[in-house]
């Protein structure tokens, strides 16, 4: 590593910077790869969340600094901001800005669901296709989301506050800034309250998000947004099927016509994922016949599409992959000792560009038409009387709380960090004030 890197990297972990797009990923480790390309994922495909959209609108030098400081760590000799050529005043912008910057330019996507998957978005910007179950870096690509850019540029000064979008069934959709450790309760008071009885929502987007009943629940780093909806809401009523349910639906009604695999975009990269296969491990309870038809889900990338969009009996192929996935695991079973790795580079499929799913299709089938506002940008500073700080907010290793029951904090202050030699990196305090409850799911603050 160059010592720019060293340098860069150590703010990154200090910052407790990870990737905002949901996946928490430890952005320092990121910076220590060698990397041909620095792309920014700007596509922001989930329908109804804005605050990638948002924060290029409001704040974009941030993202380019965040970009340049990216390419120099990583020697990266080209960066572009892939995004929707559907935004065109701000690709407009954005253009204007990259004229300034060296050897950055803005990558003009479709508007299809997964343009955001990040294998997706690495073949659209090099025609190269990442190996299966390998990373972007295998093909000199490094990724991030626009909101880790935004808080790499900042690094070393910690993140405290995290961009959200909260749409939906709530009375003043919007994207704004809030503390980490706010509630969605909060957030939704933000905007005005829900306009239906029984709400619940999807936190991450409709498509790859989870359905949450508990408001109470705590935002964090790498939280991107919420979709209010009423609990009836049939994308509600499908995405918290239970494993018994959709096992036995699939198990009587799949009649292989494997319209699920011929949509799935990792299958459309050259990736052997086939759905239509693994909805055929639900015909056996174990053994070999089983593993040998789950294996074609472990290049499955969970983007639902199979699930909310292809299948025409209206299954649940996707949350089969899921359990087919949790089964191999429990086997120690990944792609690289199963059956299906051959070792060969995959070719996308000649018919990729026709199978796109645009998103104002896939918003209709969603149900979700009705609930398709814009969520304006806000700038009001919410002051929380009270936070609480998850330990974990990042793929890796849990932190380790680093304060006590009654000491003062200031804001920015490390609330824990991980233990040395772990993945993960330091959360920190995002109001100043008295630590109340310590455990080893959160550090509580009241200001
Ligand atoms: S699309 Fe639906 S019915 Fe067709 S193979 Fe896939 S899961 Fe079965
Ligand atoms: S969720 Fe379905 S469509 Fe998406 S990658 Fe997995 S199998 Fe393919």
């Amino acid at each position: 590593m160059s010592d720019f890197s060293t340098e860069f990297s150590g703010n990154l972990r200090r910052a407790g910077v990870v990737g905002a797009g949901g996946a928490g990923f430890p952005s320092y480790v990121k910076a220590q790869g060698r990397a041909e390309y620095a792309l920014v994922n700007a596509a922001e495909c989930e329908p109804l969340l804005k605050k990638d959209q948002k924060i290029l609108e409001y704040f974009p030098e941030k993202v380019f600094d965040g970009l340049e400081l990216l390419m120099r760590a990583t020697l990266a000799s080209r960066g572009l901001v892939g995004i929707k050529k559907k935004h065109e005043k701000l690709i407009w912008r954005l253009e204007e800005i990259a004229k300034g910057r060296r050897n950055v330019s803005v990558l003009k996507l479709g508007d299809y669901y997964p343009a955001g998957d990040e294998q997706c978005l690495v073949l659209e910007a090099t025609g190269r296709v990442v190996p299966p179950g390998g990373i972007p870096l295998d093909v000199g690509c490094v990724v991030s989301n626009v909101e880790t850019l935004y808080n790499a540029s900042f690094a070393p000064k910690p993140v405290t506050e995290t961009f959200i979008t909260v749409n939906g069934a709530v009375k003043n959709p919007a994207t704004f800034r809030v503390p980490v450790g706010v509630t969605w309760a909060e957030a939704a008071e933000l905007c005005g309250g829900f306009t239906v009885k029984a709400p619940v929502y999807i936190d991450g987007g409709p498509m790859m998000g989870k359905v949450m009943t508990d408001f109470d629940v705590p935002v964090v780093k790498a939280s991107a947004g919420i979709i209010v909806l009423p609990r009836g809401h049939p994308l509600i009523v499908k995405k918290a099927q239970s494993r018994p349910i959709f096992s036995r639906i699939g198990r009587s009604v799949c009649d292989q016509c494997s319209f699920c695999t011929e949509f799935c975009p990792r299958y459309l990269l050259g990736h052997n994922v086939q759905p239509h296969r693994v909805m055929r491990s639900l015909l056996f309870s174990g053994g070999p016949e089983h593993k040998l038809h789950s294996q074609y889900a472990l290049l499955c990338c969970e983007c639902s599409l199979c699930s909310l969009y292809s299948c025409p009996e209206g299954l649940n192929p996707r949350e089969v992959c899921v359990s087919a996935k949790a089964d191999l695991r429990e086997l120690k079973t990944g792609f690289k000792n199963s059956a299906l790795n051959d070792g060969k580079q995959p070719q996308p499929h000649p018919v990729r560009d026709f199978r796109k799913v645009p998103v104002s299709k896939l918003v209709k089938r969603l149900g979700l038409a009705d609930y398709n506002r814009d969520a304006p940008w806000s700038d009001a500073v919410y002051k929380p009387l009270r936070v609480r700080i998850m330990m974990s907010q990042h793929i890796g290793v849990p932190c380790v709380p680093s304060v006590k029951e009654g000491q003062r904090v200031e804001k920015g202050a490390v609330a824990g960090d991980v233990p040395s030699g772990k993945l993960g990196c330091p959360v920190h305090a995002s109001i100043t004030g008295t630590v109340g409850k310590v455990n080893d799911k959160y550090v509580e603050i009241i200001a």
